[in-house]
């Protein structure tokens, strides 16, 4: 059972409210669901709906859907269906009501501001998770993975979710974190009660379950990193001279026409944001105005643009018009994306080829000849970025991390760990390489949020949506 004792403490006293919100999306549709959590949750249901049996919700058991109609003073406000659990089986942990309705803007709301005024108060976004932490239900990394469920823009991105919301992750890093405790702990005796016989620790054994840390640590790392571009996305920016097929790439990789193609020179002249999915790689693109010197104020602050975005981006996609001889403006492009992931885009192979291809072919490790216009050489895209963002092989049914606030935690724990190894190998005192131990444990602690502050749990929910 995951323990968020440590936060618990502190905000003890902000859950004893009854928390109300539409937790189906702020739009027309079949159905709508308000969702009560607290203890007055289904007092306040009963309140506001009519059980076509008679039964009312307050004697029913959990897991239980009954149907009937919502009211309020003025009469029937819709036809539907109330869904109790009880707590603690539910998913907050607490009582609770949900009650669908049609999926109406208006009719949502109506009923939302009925069981305001029944008692319940606005959920804060993410609070009914916030609270399933609260009341150990999930520890902070599948809270965090909940998010990801949610806002999962493919399959693998889903399976990494679910394996972390079904507790994939907190398994490894306190499997790792116990690995930790036990060495600090034995450490600590020694040092401590240098009367008592409790034996030294061998340094060769302490060397090696450390070690084994490292390596655990390095690994959630890596492949959290490698598996980035399919759960996070991959800030891209496309760039090339005027008139390369920059748009015309971008469209056919949105599958619409969100930038304006024209053969005239120079139409880009927005950065235009973008979020595509290539298989299962997440890109969010910008494409941005051509890189060239230009007289013309508008473009040049365009240009600028792109060059900054070069720099600030972790990918470049680099398009070059091979019906056209190399320009200087290629060329620049060329030595812009140096030291830079690139993949190099030769686009119009349908056209007679004018570019000093090869030049292109040597100076980029990844590159690929397209017609943008002509064909859907999606797929040839699609394995280009995947063995340049390292995504294939990986197993999403593994051990992912949900996000950069694990990876975070991930990589101190990691340092610490080293600093370890290193006081170790330096014949440093065994209190020098406890104080190591103790902070990755630290780290380790907070990834889970057994040992988490109010600033990390809140930076955990900001993201949240209203409602779940
Ligand atoms: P941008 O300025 O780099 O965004 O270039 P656009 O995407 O606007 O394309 C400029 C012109 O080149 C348009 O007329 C496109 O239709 C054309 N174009 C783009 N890609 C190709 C291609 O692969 N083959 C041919 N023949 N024309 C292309």
């Amino acid at each position: 059972m995951p323990d968020a004792l440590y936060y618990t403490i502190n905000v003890v006293n902000k859950v004893n409210t009854t928390i109300a919100a539409v937790s189906t999306p702020n739009a027309a549709g079949g159905i709508g669901i308000i969702r009560i959590s607290g203890e007055n949750a289904v007092g306040i249901a009963d309140r506001c709906f009519k059980n076509i049996s008679g039964k009312s919700l307050s004697s029913m058991p959990g897991y239980r859907a009954a149907y009937g109609s919502f009211f309020d003073e003025s009469g029937d406000i819709d036809d539907g269906v109330a869904v109790i659990y009880r707590a603690p089986k539910s998913y907050t942990g607490e009582d609770v009501a949900e009650l669908c309705c049609h999926g109406g803007l208006f009719v949502t709301q109506k009923i939302l501001r009925l069981v305001y005024s029944l008692g319940a108060v606005p959920a804060e976004p993410g609070e009914f998770t916030k609270r399933a932490f609260l009341n150990g239900k999930m520890d902070l990394s599948q809270a965090e993975s909940v998010m990801k469920v949610i806002s999962a823009q493919g399959e693998s991105a889903l399976k990494a979710a679910r394996n972390t919301l079904s507790g994939n992750v907190s398994k490894k890093v306190n499997a790792v974190c116990s690995q930790l405790v036990s060495c600090s702990a034995a450490l600590a005796a020694w040092a401590d009660y240098p009367d008592e016989d409790i034996p030294a620790v061998e340094n060769k054994k302490l060397g090696e379950t450390l070690e084994d840390v490292r390596l655990s640590l390095q690994k959630l790392i890596k492949d959290y990193d490698a598996g980035r571009s399919v759960t996070e996305g991959v800030n891209t920016v496309i760039c090339g001279k005027p008139n390369a097929g920059k748009s015309t790439l971008m469209n056919l990789l949105t599958g619409y026409e969100r930038s304006i193609v024209t053969n005239v020179p120079g139409t880009t002249r927005d950065s235009v944001e973008e979020t595509v999915r290539v298989g299962d790689i997440v890109l969010r693109l910008s494409d941005t105005a051509g890189i060239r010197n230009s007289s013309d104020l508008v473009e040049s602050i365009g240009v600028e643009i792109a060059k900054n975005k070069i720099e600030n981006s972790d990918l470049v996609i680099a398009v070059f018009d091979s019906s056209e001889e190399l320009s200087k403006e290629d060329i620049e492009l060329i030595e812009l994306c140096k030291n830079k992931t690139c993949l190099a885009v030769i686009n119009k192979s349908d056209l007679p080829c004018a570019a000093d291809v090869e030049k292109i072919e040597n100076s980029f490790t990844h590159h690929i000849v397209i017609s943008a216009k002509t064909d859907d050489d999606t797929d040839k895209i699609r394995s280009a970025l995947e063995s340049i963002l390292g995504a294939g092989g990986l197993d999403f049914s593994g051990e992912i991390l949900a996000g950069e606030r694990q990876r975070r935690c991930c990589g101190n724990a990691l340092t610490y760990v080293e600093n370890a190894l290193s006081a170790l190998g330096a014949g440093l005192t065994v209190d020098a390489v406890n104080v190591d131990i103790d902070c990755a444990i630290d780290e380790l602690l907070t990834l889970t949020g057994k040992k988490a502050s109010e600033e990390v749990v809140s930076e955990v929910f900001r993201s949240f949506c209203v409602g779940k």
